[in-house]
């Protein structure tokens, strides 16, 4: 990846601030969020914003989520960089370049396909190149390149989508944030002999996963 001295010291300031305090530990995942330019992720109104600590806007009612949410997330993939992994939910893009930089495939599917456009712009500009986004309905999961390692969605689900359980590799983990359109508890699917192992985690708020096994539009 290219790096970006730009706002790096903001950058610091919002792992050391933000991230290590609240618990997380994968000094990977820490790299990944200290390297990652968030702010090129945002329209330029919003770039002084970026290292704080909430969602912004992206347009299209969607947001990019805070930056202690991305490495929460990250961190129950447990990725160590052999994985291929599927995330749903492109949106900004941010979390598919932190992703990006920590495994060895990225596979992101986003509905709204102005935002995908301005995605493979940004991570042209800083030379991530094994990250594939595709345009579609992400509840479906991306059956052609499945199964995968690691599986992350970004919007929140009324259910598990049998889908996604069904490209899930031996072993691997899927991280998802289920409840209704307000609030949801972010869920961890582990796959290991067959069997599905589900976990319950943390409370979150995301945007809802509008599709054939998300919530209806
Ligand atoms: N990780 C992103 C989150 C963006 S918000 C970021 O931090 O920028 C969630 C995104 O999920 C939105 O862009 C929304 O359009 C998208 N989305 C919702 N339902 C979807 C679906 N079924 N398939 C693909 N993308 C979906």
């Amino acid at each position: 990846m290219i790096r970006v001295a730009q706002w790096k010291y903001e950058r610091e300031r919002m792992v050391k601030e933000q991230i290590i305090p609240r618990g997380v530990e994968d000094v990977r995942v820490i790299e990944a969020m200290t390297a990652v330019p968030r702010h090129l992720f945002v329209d330029t109104s919003y770039q002084h914003q970026a290292y704080n600590d909430y969602p912004l806007p992206i347009g299209h009612g969607q947001t990019i989520s805070q930056p202690y949410m991305v490495a929460a997330m990250t961190e129950l993939l447990e990725l160590k960089g052999t994985e291929k992994v599927l995330e749903i939910g492109t949106g900004s893009g941010y979390q598919t370049a932190i992703l990006a930089f920590l495994c060895d495939r990225v596979y992101s599917i986003e509905r709204i396909s102005a935002l995908t456009t301005q995605v493979r712009q940004t991570l042209k500009r800083l030379g991530l190149k094994n990250a594939n986004l595709m345009v579609g309905d992400g509840s479906i999961g991306w059956a052609e390149y499945a199964p995968y390692d690691g599986i992350i969605v970004t919007a929140g689900a009324p259910e598990i989508p049998n889908a996604l359980i069904a490209q899930l590799a031996e072993k691997g983990r899927l991280v998802i944030p289920v409840g209704d359109e307000f609030s949801q508890i972010l869920n961890v699917v582990k796959k290991h002999k067959g069997r599905i192992y589900r976990q319950e985690h943390f409370g979150c708020t995301f945007v809802p996963l509008v599709g054939k096994e998300g919530w209806d539009k």
